[in-house]
């Protein structure tokens, strides 16, 4: 079954795309059987949009399939991760080691009382236990959510609350350009308004992190708590986890995942994007505080068996070159980042990756936001140097996969994200749900996503209906797109990020690669500010390549750049120099407080804010 999904042509992959499209439910059955089943299931799919369900009547556990099956057919020798933190200490976890340490700490939930179906949020740094809790969790059927350990106290009150979470696992401290982050500390504050949450801290520092009597010690209890501890059975519809994501307005969504679909869909959405194989080491710079890592870094790589480095810390710190010097270290094979990533490689120039030896690698992926073709084409000449390809892949929180891109083999069009997997059924509407012809701007629109996609908003099914009832029939990505005479699909930002200049549409990510396409520019974000006569005027912000001086002179230079690059309907009326975007701390801009600064205003949920 494996190998039809390592598809080495466009013919190759247009084939198994029909192939799937023809009959998706034998394709997903067929990709669910290969895996371990506490008890086979005898439906593929039941229930109406949008509460589909997925091999509803079988009974399965996630890390029997991510760990025992692995252990029982003898990779358990074999490495599962490979942890590294800021300074370069490793850390090496087997597959046996990772299942001994799951069952236990998973033993140890137990005995303090967490039960299948209670949540539990995990706010923990790149560490091994981490992933241990987070797998531990799904061994007794707790619903972990993981809430990124960048965000603050009110962030992280406000997640607990909402999921109503019984349990918080932290360490005292996190690490992040050589300095401590006080995790403990954020989380003491946002308990303090919570009662009778079992509270577990792992001690990065020893005794010298005191713990009052009623949390517990994490190592401690892997240590006193013996394995086994038996995969809980669970249905294949009841909840694997929850992951909170920033909406446009309201508070952040819990995004709620179902456990079979999950198991089934991802892995396969992993190894179409990457071909991925047993044998290989796969490198993945997210964090499990996003779906990326959710997927891309615990249960993806373990449900194939393959070994995963997982890196603790930001990519040019202690210096530049430490991404490229792991890949020589661990002779990593594919190379998962994302487009913020390769323009910071740009920014610092060829010399870093050429220090390293990186001729293991065969692949380089990158998903998140656009890839703007001028840092593709920089990564492609002085990285790829013709041998190693850059991919882009598109996805959301709520697709919890790989959804559109460009598969290894197929013929990449730079600043495109490429084309819907198989499974997927994507198409670009206008707001009444009509299919659109190429080139013409619209709602880009899901109509089947495969088995891992969500399951709903946490407490909160209206605004799960939502996303299915803005245009009948789709879901609604809220990110506008256009797609080429070929199908190729190209995203032109959040369709709340486009403007409307004298009523043309016109996509942010369009500008800002222009101005990228400028020889002195390393980042661009453009917002859209009330304009009397046109609507809405483009203001430019720009962060400059090191070396570059900001002037009067070059702002013109820029903005006659976009002019000639893209018309003068697109031209900034002004561009204005930053050293450095308010981003989330996945990487992507926040426009919304750029635009904020210039006409004042509310700055909205600003708890994913990095800095
Ligand atoms: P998140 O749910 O935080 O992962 O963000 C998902 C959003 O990121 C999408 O709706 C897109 O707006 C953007 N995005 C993700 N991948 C890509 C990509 N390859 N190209 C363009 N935008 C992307």
């Amino acid at each position: 079954m494996s190998e039809r999904l390592l598809t080495s042509s466009k013919e190759d992959f247009d084939r198994l795309y029909s192939e799937v499209q023809g009959n998706p439910e034998a394709f997903w059955a067929n990709r669910a059987r290969a895996f371990s089943w506490l008890k086979p299931f005898s439906q593929v799919l039941s229930g109406k949009p949008p509460y589909e369900r997925w091999f509803e009547d079988g009974i399965t556990n996630i890390t029997l399939n991510a760990l025992d099956r692995h252990v029982q057919f003898g990779l358990g020798d074999k490495r599962a991760y490979i942890f590294l933190d800021e300074a370069g200490n490793e850390k090496v976890y087997t597959y046996k080691a990772l299942l001994e340490a799951v069952q236990r700490f998973g033993a140890a939930l137990k005995n303090l009382g967490i039960q299948k179906g209670d949540r539990v949020c995990i706010y923990m740094p790149m560490v091994p236990e981490a992933f241990i809790a987070m797998l531990a969790c799904a061994r007794i059927g707790a619903v972990h959510s993981v809430v990124y350990a960048g965000l603050g106290k009110e962030a992280l009150f406000n997640r607990i609350a909402d999921s109503k979470a019984k349990g918080l696992i932290t360490a005292d401290v996190g690490y992040r350009r050589g300095k401590e982050v006080p995790l403990k500390e954020i989380a003491d504050q946002a308990l303090d308004r919570l009662k009778g949450i079992v509270s577990i801290v792992l001690r990065r520092k020893g005794q010298l992190t005191p713990l009052n009597p009623s949390e517990h010690d994490f190592g401690e209890l892997l240590l006193k708590n013996p394995a086994p501890c038996p995969p809980e059975p669970m249905e294949s519809e009841d909840s694997l986890f929850i992951l909170y994501t920033s909406g446009t307005t309201g508070p952040p969504k819990g995004v709620v995942y179902a456990n079979a679909g999950y198991m089934v869909g991802v892995p396969t959405m992993f190894e179409l994007a990457t071909h991925v194989q047993r044998g290989e080491v796969f490198f993945c710079t997210s964090d499990i505080g996003w779906i990326v890592g959710h997927s891309l870094q615990v249960y993806g790589p373990l449900l194939l068996g393959i070994t995963s480095v997982i890196r603790e810390g930001t990519p040019d710190w202690p210096d530049p070159g430490v991404l490229w010097r792991v890949i020589e270290r661990y002779r990593v094979n594919v190379l998962y980042t994302a487009p913020t990533a390769v323009r910071m490689f740009m920014k610092y120039g060829p010399e870093w990756p050429e220090r390293y030896n990186t001729e293991s690698l065969r692949l380089t992926v990158s998903a998140g936001e656009v890839m703007n073709p001028q840092a593709w084409e920089w990564f492609t000449e002085h990285v790829g140097k013709g041998r190693i390809p850059l991919l882009d892949n598109w996805w959301q929180t709520e697709t919890a996969a790989p959804t559109i891109g460009i598969p290894p083999g197929y013929p990449a069009k730079p600043g495109k994200a490429g084309k819907p997997f198989p499974g997927v059924q994507a198409d670009v509407v206008d707001d009444s749900g009509r299919s659109l012809g190429p080139n013409e701007p619209g709602n880009l629109v899901l109509k089947d996503s495969g088995p891992h996609r969500f399951r709903g908003i946490y407490g909160n099914p209206e605004r799960f209906e939502r996303y299915f009832k803005v245009i009948p029939g789709f879901y609604v990505c809220s990110d506008a797109a256009m797609k080429d005479e070929e199908g190729y699909i190209q995203i032109l930002g959040r369709s709340d990020d486009i403007l409307n200049v004298a009523g043309h549409r016109i996509g942010t990510a369009e500008v800002e690669n222009a101005l990228m396409g400028h020889g002195l520019v390393a980042e661009a974000a453009v917002v859209g500010i009330p304009d009397e006569l046109k609507g809405e005027a483009i203001e430019a912000f720009v962060v400059l390549k090191q070396g570059a001086l900001p002037s009067e002179d070059l702002a013109l230079r820029l903005i006659s750049h976009v002019r000639e690059t893209l018309g003068p309907i697109a031209s900034p009326s002004e561009v204005r120099f930053m050293e450095r975007f308010p981003k989330t701390r996945s990487g992507k801009v926040m426009r919304r407080i750029l635009k904020a600064q210039l006409i004042g205003g509310d700055l909205g949920d600003t708890s994913t804010l990095e800095d």
